[in-house]
């Protein structure tokens, strides 16, 4: 006889697999003071996913950004200027590759690191094969959770590549060529409200070569972060399907950081993905540039419907940015998953769209992609 408390578990329990664009968890355990004591096994109360929280929501996977933050650290919100209803922030000044390479090797480390520690819980995967049985192994809220190793901004790439070799035998198997700041590939946008992402050149000389090494190695190119001349000439250049993996559409939010609705239409013409962000200020039409978190769950789903309509669902996947933004409170974390695909559901998405949106189109777009 089943007990009612086995039933409401079976009610509660996450129903998803999610496969998740974009989130700066290592950062947060890389930089204790920039992660208060997020740790990776334990349930935190800072932070947006840990083992226990995204056991919870049915996360099953994602990017692992490592990202080389500027030093002496900083917040991009501490350099906004508010006004007239929108805000603009500085453009963040280059970094340098000695000092982004050796970031990035320590939290690559961490990663692998945290794969040893997981007994199996974390897997760093490098093949399209390896990311389907990771996600064909146990259900939403068990089996291991598949990590693409991922590279946020190439400032630890110089321009004769062989960082990019290196790292990509090392696991790498996906890279933005910039942040929201220049490298010697391209330039990223500032954070500004209402603008255009066009905002500067496109990609450089070894901008161009950087994508066609990626390319023949088979590593992912995100174009999240890069303005728009530069997404233009990776579209161009590229022979792999495009993929914007954490943004949100210009058209509901004018944000620099968001894709108009002719970059989206080029990334559904490649096969290639939009991931819908959860960052407040990405979502909202006001901006937001207070990042206040009473955004509702449904402004995520407005981004989502908008997206799909445009382009259609095989095109249109998750890419949060936790622990990377402010995102949604109704949300709260990575535990809060259920509640953005019951709303999904709400608004008419079926069980075979949900499985699109939350794993299925990563996976296909990894196998056209990797090598
Ligand atoms: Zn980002």
């Amino acid at each position: 006889m089943a007990t009612r408390s086995a039933k409401s578990k079976a009610v509660k329990a996450a129903k998803y697999k999610i496969f998740d664009g974009h989130n700066d968890t290592l950062l947060s355990i890389f930089l204790p003071e920039r992660g208060k004591g997020h740790t990776f096994f334990e349930r935190n109360e800072v932070g947006h996913i840990d083992l226990p929280r995204a056991r919870e929501g049915g996360f099953r996977g994602g990017f692992f950004a490592i990202f080389t933050p500027a030093y002496p650290p900083h917040s991009f919100m501490d350099q906004m200027t508010i006004k007239d209803g929108g805000y603009s922030v500085q453009m963040e000044a280059p970094l340098d590759q000695a000092f982004a390479l050796k970031h990035t090797l320590g939290m690559m480390r961490l990663l692998f690191t945290l794969e040893k520690q997981s007994n199996g819980q974390l897997k760093v995967v490098r093949t399209a094969d390896e990311l389907d049985a990771c996600l064909a192994t146990g259900s939403a809220s068990d089996g291991p959770i598949a990590a693409v190793a991922h590279i946020e901004g190439a400032e630890a790439i110089d321009g004769s590549l062989d960082a990019l070799y290196i790292l990509h035998a090392a696991g790498l198997r996906s890279l933005g060529p910039v942040w929201s700041r220049p490298t010697i590939f391209g330039y990223g946008v500032p954070f500004q409200y209402p603008a255009s992402p066009d905002t500067g050149p496109g990609l450089t000389d070894a901008g161009k070569r950087l994508v066609k090494a990626c390319n023949e190695l088979g590593v992912l190119i995100d174009l999240s972060h890069i303005n728009e001349k530069g997404f233009w000439d990776v579209a161009e250049l590229s022979d792999a399907p495009l993929v914007v993996t954490h943004t949100a559409a210009h058209e509901l939010c004018a944000f620099t950081r968001n894709i108009t609705d002719k970059q989206i239409d080029a990334v559904g013409a490649s096969g290639g993905i939009v991931g819908v962000i959860y960052g407040v200020g990405n979502l909202r039409r006001d901006g937001n540039g207070e990042r206040t978190t009473e955004t509702p769950i449904s402004d995520i789903v407005r981004h989502i419907q908008y997206v799909v309509d445009r382009i259609g669902i095989e095109h249109v996947a998750l890419g949060s940015d936790f622990d990377g933004t402010s995102i949604p409170a109704e949300l709260g974390d990575v535990a809060g998953l259920p509640k953005l695909t019951a709303q999904l559901q709400a608004a008419g998405f079926d069980d075979d769209a949900l499985n699109k949106l939350t794993h299925a189109n990563w996976q296909r777009v990894f196998r056209q992609t990797w090598k």
